[in-house]
């Protein structure tokens, strides 16, 4: 098999590897598509430590079901599946008590153990979720965008009609609006990106302040009646103040950061608001279990990420991709790669 794997910082290389065996309650899969993120780029510039190495790449994989190993039912050869990168390990007290979520030993391909930037991959069949026909599989590679999303919604205690502030309209702040809309919730999307802005408008989020053109504090004002947001969700890939969008909420407000890795340098910055307002803050990096509910979503298209991939790069180009972002990132949100 062939596979991307980052040795050390800035040492990537497409490698030749001996075919992987098919472990009791795994499944191998040929990769039709995968995908490049944040999180790929930051391992790769060292702005996110390795955890372990020589690493296979990325987060996500849609693959084709070639072989399953003693002890899987329900996934058969052909069959067509999404892997959640994160799989919780059902022993630790987290696990015991339902908050699979909170997982102390939880696994994520791609970042603690082998990802899915490679021809053929081996998966524990937990990961695996089928996909309905009507999925693409470019937009099949949003399905962990789509379970966080809920999951932040959920962690929020998310009510109708309340407003939420989403600050950052990169591709899961635009997928966190459109769960928000279908929670019967009010987003208001924050951003200095007119054209993230506008796409999210087309999608059906009509409140969206641009902060370069607005004070995101006078719209939010006025939207709210006063009252200003009852949730505020900042997308750590969001390259705003984390600080300044504590201001956004009311008193007793509910906080979430939600995202996979950082970017952005302006952790900075008064966090008094949390004192002041008694606001209660909550962190949300992954959706576990929620893959299936993000499937439905997608399926119905009440989600809709079909203009979300940034780019489409082939799999002999990744590395030429991850050194181009590397130094130049031009704030992309998920590559495809097509196998
Ligand atoms: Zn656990």
């Amino acid at each position: 098999m062939k596979a991307w794997r980052l040795h050390e910082k800035e040492k990537l290389s497409l490698d030749e590897l001996p075919a992987q065996s098919v472990g009791d309650g795994c499944v191998k899969l040929k990769t039709l598509a995968s995908g490049i993120s944040l999180t790929d780029t930051a391992m790769y510039t060292g702005k996110l430590p390795l955890e372990s190495s020589p690493l296979i790449i990325g987060r996500q994989c849609v693959g084709m079901v070639t072989e399953t190993g003693e002890g899987v039912s329900g996934l058969v050869r052909g069959d067509r599946v999404a892997a959640d990168p994160c799989v919780c390990c059902k022993t630790c007290p987290p696990c015991k008590a339902n908050r699979a979520d909170e997982c102390e030993k939880m696994i994520c391909y791609g970042v603690n153990d082998n990802g899915f930037l490679s021809d053929f991959t081996v998966a524990s069949a937990n990961a695996l979720y089928k996909l309905p026909e009507r999925i693409t599989d470019g937009d099949a590679l949003f399905i962990e965008h789509i379970a966080l999303s809920i999951n932040a919604v959920s962690k929020l205690n998310l009510e109708k009609g309340e407003h939420i502030v989403i600050v950052g309209a990169d591709a899961l702040g635009i997928i966190l609006a459109q769960v928000a809309l279908y929670y019967q919730a009010v987003p208001i999307l924050v951003d200095t990106d007119g054209e993230s802005l506008a796409l999210a408008e087309n999608l059906g989020v009509y409140y969206t302040v641009n902060s370069v053109d607005a004070d995101p504090m006078k719209k939010i004002f006025a939207i709210t009646g006063g009252k200003m947001a009852d949730c505020v969700a900042f997308v750590t890939t969001s390259r705003m103040a984390f600080g300044r969008s504590l201001e956004y909420a009311s008193v007793g407000g509910r906080v979430a950061l939600a995202g996979w890795t950082e970017v952005t340098e302006e952790f900075s910055g008064s966090f008094s608001a949390i004192l002041d307002k008694k606001l209660k803050v909550v962190g949300v990096n992954n959706g576990a279990k929620l893959f299936p509910a993000a499937i439905n979503l997608l399926a119905t298209r009440t989600v809709d990420v079909s203009k979300l991939v940034s780019r489409e790069v082939k799999f002999d180009d990744v590395e030429n991709f991850i050194k181009e972002q590397a130094d130049n990132a031009d704030g992309f949100i998920l590559a495809a790669v097509k196998a």
